[in-house]
């Protein structure tokens, strides 16, 4: 909205004055058992690696009931995420649902749902070594579900010529390999992402989505739990910490590391992947 014509009516300020209602309360909302995982992440064995080079992205898979982290490795990286289930890659990460459900940007506890009809969670963030930053003066936070993004397409609209190394395309290249099916193909799999790592708000004046150069360090990572077989797609941003830009070679960029690990066996034994959604998909129809 960048011009505000329309006169207001004698009622304006009654009207602006109604409370705000949380559209999805909390209070019924499946939650994950964080004293199991807790217990769980205490005892890992470390499974497999992957790094992600630098405007670039890597395809990896983790089994129901394994974690996974992504770790800054070298420095301030900030990374796209995508996640499928591993035997129905109709079903994938739902961004817009889960900060629905959750909040603009996710921390422990928060959960990463799945599209419709499937509507589970398909991982639960169990460590968040930035989870102090909480919000700042901006209204910034960390691990946003606002963005899309990068990709080739915003690009050539707003500046003209091509990038082959938004987030979008790297996406696109590393399932397209781990799948068989090439880039062309895998491009409608890509989907929304979790933004890791990456500070992002609003402005307060116009209600832009705006980024700030993320205060991720090496030695930092966000840990999940896969509450179903997965497979991930990670793309090392090619704006770097995403202080200044995208969609180019300007910024300084980092590779970031993927690590999975089995939990312990006596734990998770106790646990069971959840349900996909019961709804009968009758939409009213007889
Ligand atoms: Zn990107």
């Amino acid at each position: 909205m960048t011009a505000k014509t329309a006169p207001a009516p004698a009622d304006a300020s009654e009207r602006r004055a109604k409370p705000a209602v949380v559209a999805y309360p909390s209070a019924t909302l499946p939650r994950a058992d964080m004293a199991m995982l807790e217990a769980a992440r205490r005892n890992l064995a470390k499974t497999s690696e992957t790094i992600v080079p630098p405007r670039d992205a890597r395809a990896f898979r983790v089994p129901a009931g394994h974690f996974f982290r992504i770790v800054c490795i070298d420095g301030p990286q900030v990374g796209d995420l995508n996640l499928w289930n591993a035997t129905d890659l109709t079903e994938r990460f739902f961004s817009g649902k889960t900060r629905a459900l959750h909040a603009t940007h996710l921390s422990t506890g928060d959960r990463l749902w799945s599209s419709l009809p499937y509507l589970r969670p398909m991982a639960t963030i169990t460590h968040d070594t930035l989870a102090w930053y909480g919000w700042d003066d901006d209204g910034a936070g960390i691990h946003d579900v606002i963005g899309t993004r990068c990709d080739p397409y915003t690009n050539r609209l707003l500046n003209g010529g091509d990038y082959h190394h938004c987030c979008h395309s790297n996406l696109a290249r590393a399932v397209g390999a781990e799948s068989g099916i090439g880039a062309r193909e895998a491009e409608a799999m890509i989907h929304d992402v979790l933004n890791v790592f990456m500070c992002t708000g609003f402005t307060r004046d116009t209600h832009q989505y705006f980024m700030k150069a993320s205060p991720v360090r090496p030695g930092d990572f966000i840990e999940f739990f896969a509450e179903i077989d997965l497979l991930c797609a990670l793309s090392a941003c090619p704006g770097g910490d995403c202080g200044a830009s995208h969609s180019s070679d300007a910024a300084r960029c980092h590779p970031l590391k993927v690590e999975t690990f089995r939990a312990d066996p006596d734990i998770a034994a106790t646990w069971r992947p959840p349900e996909r959604s019961a709804y009968p998909r009758t939409h009213g129809e007889a």
